[in-house]
């Protein structure tokens, strides 16, 4: 699973700088393949929903080829909505050094220059808990858009991002 999602994500990368450059559009309507030109696209979201629900009510086709040659399980594993990612890891590990600093401190120069260096690392750490969940929600929203817009091929399986 995290294989997969870490390839999806490749692919997403790759999507947006193919296109970056490009107008967006909405919908496909005229849109080709470019690997096999056929004009037939299903948007992710829905392909995604579809496996889900099929792999519910029939778990035992769900490695069933099935549009663009993608089973359900594969759609599944691959096209799963974007998840948050949290933060809090970052903010642990920043609290951990300053800890570590701010002790330092203490051991070689005492309180009194420990305090100040704790009231630094205090504001040091406010700073970076606030950039860490501000990339967190902007990755996580980048991300989602993107995969908002994806669509894949009915035919052969490329996928594609107006
Ligand atoms: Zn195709």
């Amino acid at each position: 699973m995290p294989d997969g999602f870490r390839e999806f994500e490749a692919v997403l990368g790759a999507l947006s700088k193919m296109t970056s450059d490009e107008p967006r559009a909405d919908d496909l309507l005229d849109a080709k393949c470019p690997k096999c030109e056929s004009s037939s696209f299903i948007k992710i979201t829905d392909l995604y929903d579809e496996a889900e629900a099929r792999a519910e009510d029939s778990p035992e086709t769900i490695n069933t080829p099935r549009d663009g040659g993608v089973t359900d399980a594969q759609a599944i594993a691959r096209f799963a909505p974007p998840q948050k990612r949290s933060p809090t890891l970052r903010i642990v590990i920043a609290a951990v050094i300053l800890g570590a600093i701010v002790f330092a401190v203490f051991h070689f120069f005492g309180d009194f220059v420990a305090q100040l260096a704790g009231a630094g690392a205090v504001v040091v750490l406010v700073g970076v808990a606030l950039t860490a969940i501000r990339r967190a929600s902007d990755d996580f929203y980048d991300r989602r858009a993107r995969w908002r817009k994806l669509y894949m091929c009915r035919k052969c399986g490329q996928l594609i991002a107006p």
